[in-house]
């Protein structure tokens, strides 16, 4: 069996194969067992679970996750790559790959058909190119998703993480904290990866809890928005897009919040706050 941790052996896989990695596809595939190990044993995975994995490569985390879960579907757009599981991924018996681009799946129809419409994990080495969708794709998606935990750039990870008030707490960090509970579980080097990426990693783990409040997503995102939409303006002046400035003044008062705060500094329940006052009045 090859291993696919080992760079020599994918350089050597890849070749046979007339393959190399493909940049398009954001392919930086780990190359760091203990990694891998500790991915996927930081899922917290009883072994009747079900996951989710986006982008199966060779299959270094998917063979880690097939060891630890009950079944296991992988998600991989490139062909050439998918050629290759039956060398990598044979003897897996409880793996599913399936070719696509996970920004197109239909993820409440993966649940039925592959997971019987149970709650699921996903997890995956992400391609860093399109990190901040899969992530929105996921958290939109109203599939029973547990937890997602997720390689990504390390400074995406620490804007997700980021705490009203910090520089990093942006637009995206708001929208997130809708759906549950960022947290980095560890830092991974850009030296783990065959080829080594531009930046450095971190493991990202989401935990999936109840919404934040009764206000629908659309309406919370909606002023999450508008209120980060200039970075440098007040409250008040970014809300005006949605009513005039008296009403908003209104609003903030009932909501006790200064007209001058800036977006960055509210924390998510002060967003839900505003979103009923805007529009659930
Ligand atoms: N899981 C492997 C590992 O850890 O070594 C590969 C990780 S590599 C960073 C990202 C993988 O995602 C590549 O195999 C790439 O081809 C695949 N990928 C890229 N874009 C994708 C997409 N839109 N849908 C599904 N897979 C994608």
């Amino acid at each position: 069996m090859v291993n696919v941790t080992s760079p020599r052996e994918i350089t050597q896989l890849l070749s046979e194969n007339n393959l190399s990695p493909l940049k398009k596809f954001g392919q930086n595939f780990l190359c760091d067992e203990n990694i891998v190990g500790k991915i996927a044993g930081g899922i917290g995975l009883a072994e009747s679970d079900y996951v989710l994995e986006i982008g199966t490569g060779l299959g270094a985390l998917t063979r880690a996750l097939s060891v630890r879960a009950k079944k296991v579907v992988s998600v991989e757009i490139d062909t050439g790559l998918l050629a290759l599981h039956s060398k990598t991924l044979s003897g897996f018996s409880n793996v599913t790959v399936i070719e696509g681009d996970i920004l197109k799946c239909d993820l409440q129809e993966i649940c039925r058909t592959y997971f019987g419409g149970r709650p699921f994990h996903v997890c995956g080495n992400l391609p860093y190119y399109i990190t901040s969708k899969i992530l929105m794709m996921l958290l939109e998606s109203e599939a029973p998703i547990l937890s997602i935990t997720a390689m990504v750039q390390k400074e995406v990870a620490q804007r997700l993480c980021a705490q009203p008030g910090d520089t990093d707490y942006s637009s995206l960090t708001a929208s997130c904290l809708y759906y549950g509970r960022p947290e980095i579980l560890f830092e991974v080097s850009r030296n783990c990866f065959y080829p080594a990426p531009d930046v450095d990693s971190a493991i990202l783990r989401f935990s999936l809890d109840e919404p934040l409040c009764d206000v629908p997503r659309e309406k919370y995102v909606k002023i999450v928005r508008a209120a980060f939409s200039m970075r440098r303006k007040t409250l008040l002046n970014n809300l005006k897009s949605l009513g005039s400035a008296d009403s908003v003044i209104t609003i903030l008062k009932n909501c006790n919040i200064d007209p001058k705060t800036r977006a960055q500094s509210l924390t998510p329940v002060q967003f839900c706050s505003l979103a009923k006052e805007f529009f659930q009045k």
